[in-house]
This record gives structure tokens, sequence and C-alpha cells, in this order.
């Protein structure tokens, strides 16, 4: 089904706000745990087939595990976000029947939570952007574009017929638009001089940046694997789709970052000196204090 925003409902206001789009796993059948597959890696400690249910996953679709992923070599799960698309497909999309109630559904509940998935991280941005924008039109456009991906998960097989490529790039175009405008505002009102490196995509793996101000930096889909970045001033950067694994953010101030989320965080490392925007939080594994 091709996607349109001109079918949104015109004055409603988005439903799915920041706070709806965080996993709310007492909701949700496992999806994450069930209906994707992972390879055994540093980050897995298994193989895993996408359809089947983890080894880990009791009866009542909780981790037998949950307290000790880390060090029983399942990092990857710690660092997972659904960005809250199992509860919306466990408890909207297939009304509280569970694939293990209802086997004959479990395809296409699967297919329907990894689409979702994306649905919703694109809407965590797009919420972000609403409110970022300093355009009263630009936040209406970001608006009207959340409210037609909410239409556009009204039912399964609505959900399961949507062209998710034409979704995806009316989001980026609108967040890539928002973020010069963001990044701009920093950039006129500081002193300070962005190197030439820190462009979108750059690798800075292992890179030492230690108490740099980035502040405007557009830093979309940069390696940043085990950068120091301790201390930094990351405000008004972008790190959509940044690689932050093992990144040092011990002291970096990332409050007023750009399209940062808690996958990314719960990848990083960081202390109770870090500053976060107020709707992520410090991941369990950080220390307190440094
Ligand atoms: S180890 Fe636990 S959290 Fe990870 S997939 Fe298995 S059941 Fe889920």
């Amino acid at each position: 089904m091709p996607f349109t925003s001109n079918d949104s409902t015109a004055s409603s206001a988005p439903v799915l706000d920041r706070q709806s789009l965080r996993p709310d796993c007492s909701n949700c059948f496992a999806l994450c745990c069930t209906a994707l597959g992972f390879s055994r890696t540093s980050d897995f400690a298994i193989d895993k087939p996408a359809g089947t249910p983890c080894k880990n996953l009791d009866t009542g679709f909780s981790c037998t595990i949950h307290d000790s992923l880390r060090p029983r070599g399942f990092r990857g799960c710690t660092v997972f976000d659904c960005f809250g698309a199992g509860q919306n497909v466990s408890q909207n999309l297939f009304q509280g029947a569970s694939w293990k109630a209802e086997p004959a559904t479990s395809k296409d509940m699967f297919q329907t939570f990894k689409i979702v998935r994306q649905l919703h991280e694109m809407l965590w941005y797009l919420a972000e952007a609403a409110g970022r924008t300093f355009d009263p039109d630009t936040s209406h456009q970001v608006n009207d574009l959340r409210r037609a991906i909410e239409k556009a998960m009204g039912g399964v097989q609505q959900t399961l017929s949507l062209d998710l490529g034409s979704t995806h790039e009316r989001v980026r175009s609108i967040l890539m638009s928002v973020s010069e405008e963001v990044r701009s505002a920093y950039l006129a009102t500081g002193d300070d001089h962005l190197d030439s490196w820190l462009v979108p995509g750059a690798d800075l793996m292992g890179k030492t940046m230690k108490s740099r101000s980035l502040c405007g930096a557009d830093l979309r889909g940069a390696y940043l694997i085990a950068a120091d970045m301790r201390g930094c001033n990351l405000s008004g950067a972008d790190l959509l789709g940044a690689d932050l694994r093992d990144a040092r953010l011990e002291g970096a101030d990332l409050s007023k970052s750009l399209y940062l989320t808690q996958a990314q965080l719960n990848a990083a490392h960081g202390d109770g000196c870090t500053r976060l925007p107020s709707e992520l939080d410090i991941p369990a594994h950080w220390p307190s204090n440094s």
C-alpha cells in the first residue's frame, strides 16, 4: 500500500508520545525474544533462528537470565529497544491473544512486529523533531506525518501491506530538515569551530575527542565505536543512527543532543555525571559516579 500523509486525521494530536514509545515488556508476548533471529557473536551467546522462542524464555514470556544478561554473553539483549512496538502489537493489533494461545497468528504477528518496530522508531524521532523545530509550519508537517503513520498501523493487514520504503523516505527528509535547522542555531551562536572530519558517516572508531565541544555537529550514522567523548558537549549534535558501541561518554553532555536513543546509550559507557535528555534513562550497567 502506498504511503500518504494526506489521509491523516486533520486536527487530532498524535497519540504516541515518547512515553508511549518506551518498551513495556509486561504487556508484550516477548516478541523481540521470539520474532527476531540472532547469530552467535560477542553480543549473543547462542544462535537463534527468527520466529522461534529463545531458550532462555519462560512460559510467562519473561527472560530467565534477565539479571545476568551481560555476564552470560547476551549483551545484545540489553541494547535492543522495540520503541514500544511489542506492547502495541501484542495488546492492540492482536488484541491480547499471544502467539502461544493462537499459533496460527504467529507468522503475521512476528512480521507485524518487525514492521511496527520500524514505524515506532520513526515516531520516536518525529516526536523529537516536532518539539525541536523553531518553525510552527514544520512542526505541523511533522505532526501530520506522525498521525499518518499511526493511522497506517490501524490493522494487521493494513500494517503488513504498508510501503515502508516511501515512509522511510518521508521521515528521513523531514528529520534532516529539522536537524539542519537545529544544528545551524547552535553553530551560529557558538565560537566553536567544528573539525572538517566531523561529518555524517565518519569513521571515528577509537577517536579521542575528550572534552571537545561537538555542538551542532552532524554525526548522523558516524562510527563512534569506542570513541573517547568524555566531557564532550554534544548539544545540538545529530546522533541519528550513530554507532556508540563502547563509546566513552563519562561526563559528556547529551541532554540537548538530537535523535539519541536508549539503545545507543545502552551500548555505550557513561556515568552519573553524563547528562541525558529527560526521556532517557541511565543504563543499568553505568556506575552512578566516576
Ligand atoms: S536471553 Fe533473554 S532477553 Fe535475550 S532473547 Fe533470550 S529470553 Fe530474550
